[in-house]
């Protein structure tokens, strides 16, 4: 089971990682570049790290597919980006991210879950820079055969603490794995209240025997292990 939490917010500092760090859960914190919040308490984004969360690649502008959310503005949208300039983006969020935290292998998170530049899917043109990514969709039906550069997730907005747990309990059946996509966290945009955050890890703690709850490198490093 994997928790990723998008787009460097404030509620990821001051909510998210509080109540991952009281159970004793490690998540997967995809930062873009230019968030005000990593520019604000950077120290804090990297104690994040140290703490044994992983900090993950959301590009550095989060540019996506303008035709689908008006808020794109033109500079970032994806219809007139090209494979170069997206690939240059998310090498230099690399190195933006390995200076904050030293680490060499970086996940993805595709903003937006979009993949093509000016109509062309870009997914393997960025393969060589990530260990694995994020993409969203249906729940893979084993870990079997999963692209691990488009591993599926599911964006939540405003679950209750029953749906959280039931999609896990879904995983647990399939025998596969299950990846969260939260944005904020008790309150904003994309969110997930901080009761429903709190029973989905409070069900996670209680059957850790059973449910293996870990940061996405972390599961994805198992995966290439196990195959
Ligand atoms: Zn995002």
């Amino acid at each position: 089971m994997c928790l990723t939490y998008d787009d460097g917010l404030d509620s990821h500092l001051d909510v998210a990682a509080p109540a991952l760090d009281s159970f004793g859960i490690k998540g997967t914190f995809y930062c873009t570049g230019s968030s005000p919040s990593l520019h604000r308490r950077l120290g804090e984004w990297r104690a994040l790290s140290t703490s044994g969360h992983e900090l993950g690649n959301h590009s550095l502008f989060h540019p996506c597919d303008g035709a689908r959310f008006e808020w794109v503005k033109p500079e970032y949208d994806f219809r007139t980006y090209s494979i170069s300039q997206i690939k240059n983006e998310l090498y230099t969020a690399n190195t933006l991210l390995t200076a904050i935290d030293g680490k060499q292998d970086r996940t993805y998170a595709y903003t937006c879950s979009d993949f093509k530049v000016g109509g062309q899917i870009f997914i393997d043109s960025i393969r060589s820079l990530f260990y694995a990514a994020r993409s969203d969709g249906p729940m893979a039906e084993s870990i079997d055969k999963m692209d691990l550069h488009f591993v599926p997730s599911w964006g939540v907005v405003d679950p209750s603490g029953e749906d959280l747990i039931k999609y896990v309990k879904k995983a647990e059946e399939k025998g596969t794995m299950a990846v969260f996509m939260f944005h904020s966290v008790g309150g904003g945009y994309l969110n997930v209240s901080t009761k429903a955050h709190r029973e989905l890890l409070t069900y996670l703690a209680e059957n850790k025997n059973q449910i293996w709850t870990d940061t996405f490198i972390n599961v994805m490093r198992y995966v290439k292990e196990v195959r």
